[in-house]
């Protein structure tokens, strides 16, 4: 049932066919009765002369392959006409390259085969590297996008170019194919999502698969041959479905849909290990909207339904015209398999998209507008799907584009708005426990911690992409394997800077809220006269100071000026835990010589409230445990910077802040610049009781593992 494989297997035939020049009839006999299932009316007179002149000028240029290069507009036209475009794409598809590579010319492709053919293969003809030089790339989608919004059926056959060339793509060079692979995932696959062609979506995203990622690719393969191997117990599910939807009266197709390689690919990444069931789906195909709901209805009832899976696409369809119920059920022996339902229109509208809608001149209902078409234009009033906003937006902002190169950055980035990617998120202290991230793309590893680690995110220290040490800012591309390097909870957090790195509404609203809650922290502390002992967002880089840290110098509140702090004038909180940071609490804010309480919190800083204050009683009632807090004369001991000079490791600040509690040495502040050929500075203002205490502390710093050297600052941190 796959239109995929059928696809391929035409085109295979295609190619395979006797040689064109003497066997006209049987070069375009596949494309003729494709066409002919979808269009039982089609005029093929135009399709002929269209193949006649095509073979003609093509003839004797050949493909990098060494097949007759008439064998490549034959494949892209067989693609389209099994999606069931219509006659007029179909005509401009033979001629795709005539106007590019021949002698024949738009004139005579207009005079020879109407207004409507010669717009089309205008639009998909590239321009010329002598004219344009390094632009003609990104020129040429410009134009075709242009030509694409007052005429969707351009990208129908530039993405059935791709397709095909995708398909072919071996004879090239390795740089040459990895360069449109590239493009091909960032630009014409989000394309074919958005014009909702998902037949050519998933060919397209396994071949660039196979080119961009060969080793998942090739595992991949081999957990599917594995799979093949063995027996489905998706058909036995799929016969008792069968047998319910029998039972219930209901007529419809029960088929098994297996995974594309990159759904099999994300799905094990997802769930681990795959079971039998995760290598396809179950497809289930009525006639009427109504019987989606009948099929959902027995489905719930007579197995177990997983109703996280639940999705309606009908009622809430996608942006891009699909349709469909998801569900996912279990049998009596705890199989769970992934179900679709939809009506046979919703389905072919899912498979072949804006393809399926026809022309897009034709008012819906017109006479022999294609049934399809009219049905998904006519069903409920939404916006003409053959001009959707997306396109009317990208029209409007590469009008103002001043350049190839940013109209070629800003379309990529456009294109990835609502694309998703997946990373794979390795827990660097975990028995190599894997968790996918689902992010959407043009997310950093920022992102990735907050998506993977909530609030807690704010410790993220570092991060390796793919093995290697990467800054926190740095993109992450689908399939990327990331490892975050996270600091003991509450002892290091998010700077401002973080905010240009956050792409997800999760991560930008918890870095904001923490920094405006620092901010606010560090106001109230000063107005109560009490020492300020805040957090203290990182002014320069990252990451972050640590948020419990307790600064004597002038805490840089963001987006402020930066005020002075008197330094040990005041008696600061101490508690009854060892280098415990102490806040006091913005509700009641306690000053000296007030009687005070603390309460743990977030990794292993204390709030200290006055006794009186309502939040410790409330606090109490729910079962927190107080710490005892005093009043301390903190004019005491001796401030001191360190730098530690290490190997960067996963862990590495945690045993050094381990070290440095250890030694009795407070944490004031703390930077990480980020690593340099796996070399990392650690910059560590300390307060020590005794001044004597430095040497054993640098010496227990110096025995952490991983650092090879710690010095004195030459002049003490800011
Ligand atoms: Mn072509």
């Amino acid at each position: 049932m796959s239109a995929v494989r059928s696809l391929r297997k035409l085109g295979r035939a295609a190619l395979l066919g006797p040689s064109p020049r003497h066997a006209l009839p049987d070069a375009i006999e596949h494309v003729a009765k494709a066409h002919r299932a979808h269009h039982p009316g089609a005029d093929l007179d135009a399709l002929r002369r269209a193949y006649v002149l095509a073979e003609s000028s093509h003839r004797g240029q050949t493909r990098k392959s060494g097949e007759p290069y008439i064998t490549h507009p034959l494949a892209v036209t067989l693609i389209l006409a099994e999606l069931g475009a219509e006659t007029t794409t179909l005509t401009a598809s033979l001629l795709h390259d005539t106007v590019e590579d021949t002698e024949v010319t738009l004139e005579q492709v207009r005079a020879e085969f109407g207004e409507e053919v010669g717009y089309l293969v205008d639009g998909v003809t590239k321009l010329e590297k002598v004219d344009y030089g390094a632009a003609a790339e990104p020129e040429t989608f410009r134009k075709m996008l242009v030509a694409t919004g007052n005429d969707v059926r351009v990208m129908s056959i530039k993405l059935a170019d791709r397709l095909h060339n995708m398909r072919t793509l071996g004879v090239m060079r390795p740089e040459k194919q990895a360069r449109i692979a590239r493009v091909t995932r960032d630009v014409l696959i989000p394309l074919a999502e958005r014009l909702g062609v998902q037949a050519l979506k998933t060919e397209l995203e396994d071949l660039a698969f196979a080119v961009l990622h060969p080793e998942e690719y090739t595992r991949t393969r081999e957990l599917i041959r594995e799979h093949n191997a063995g027996a489905d117990p998706l058909a036995g599910i799929a016969e008792s479905v069968r047998a319910v939807l029998r039972e219930a009266d209901i007529a419809a197709e029960v088929l098994i849909r297996p995974r594309h390689f990159l759904s099999v690919h994300r799905a094990r990444a997802k769930r681990g290990e795959l079971g039998p069931c995760d290598f396809g789906r179950l497809l289930i195909l009525v006639a009427e909207n109504a019987d989606c709901y009948a099929v959902l209805g027995e489905l719930h009832t007579c197995f177990t339904p997983m109703m996280s899976e639940f999705k309606d696409f009908i009622a809430v369809p996608k942006f891009n015209l699909y349709q469909s119920l998801h569900t996912a059920v279990a049998d009596t022996g705890g199989r769970v398999a992934e179900v679709l339902v939809r009506t046979h229109r919703m389905h072919r509208v899912a498979e072949a998209g804006v393809i399926a809608l026809g022309d897009p001149h034709r008012a819906p209902g017109a006479s022999g507008a294609d049934p399809a078409g009219e049905a998904a234009a006519a069903d409920d009033g939404r916006a003409d799907p053959t001009r959707p906003g997306w396109l009317e937006r990208l029209l409007e902002w590469q009008s103002h584009a001043p350049d190839p190169d940013t109209f070629w950055a800003e379309l990529r980035d456009d294109l990835a708005q609502d694309r998703e990617i997946t990373v794979f998120c390795t827990d660097p202290g975990g028995p190599g426990r894997t968790a996918a991230l689902h992010l959407p793309a043009g997310a950093t590893c920022v992102d990735a911690a907050y998506a993977r680690y909530g609030a807690a995110g704010h410790a993220l220290v570092g991060a390796r992409v793919d093995g290697r040490l990467a800054a926190l800012g740095t993109v992450l591309s689908d399939g990327d394997s990331l490892q975050l390097l996270m600091a003991p909870e509450g002892t290091s957090g998010p700077s401002p800077q973080w905010l240009e790195h956050a792409r997800t509404p999760t991560a930008r609203i918890a870095i904001r809220t923490w920094i405006d809650a620092c901010a606010e922290d560090g106001e109230r502390s000063e107005g109560a006269g009490g020492q300020a002992r805040t957090a203290r967002p990182a002014a320069a880089r990252e990451p972050a100071l640590p948020p419990a840290a307790v600064p004597d110098g002038p805490p840089a509140v963001p987006g402020g000026p930066r005020r002075a702090v008197q330094p040990r004038q005041r008696p600061a909180a101490v508690a009854g835990m060892p280098g415990a940071p102490v806040r006091l609490a913005r509700c009641c804010t306690p000053v000296p010589p007030d009687a005070v309480v603390g309460f743990a919190v977030r990794g292993g800083a204390v709030t200290a409230h006055r006794e009186g204050c309502p939040t410790v009683a409330r606090m109490t009632a729910a079962g927190r445990e107080t710490v005892a807090v005093r009043w301390q004369d903190s004019g005491a001991g001796c401030r001191v910077t360190l730098h530690a000079e290490s190997l960067s490791r996963p862990h590495l600040l945690a045993d050094l802040t381990e070290a440095i509690a250890a030694e009795g040495a407070a944490v004031v502040s703390a930077e990480v610049e980020p690593p340099r050929e796996h070399r990392v500075r650690h910059t560590y203002t300390l307060r020590l009781e005794d001044a004597g205490e430095l040497p054993r502390l640098m010496r227990a710093m110096r025995e952490v593992p991983g650092v090879y050297d710690v010095v004195r600052a030459t002049s003490p941190q800011p």
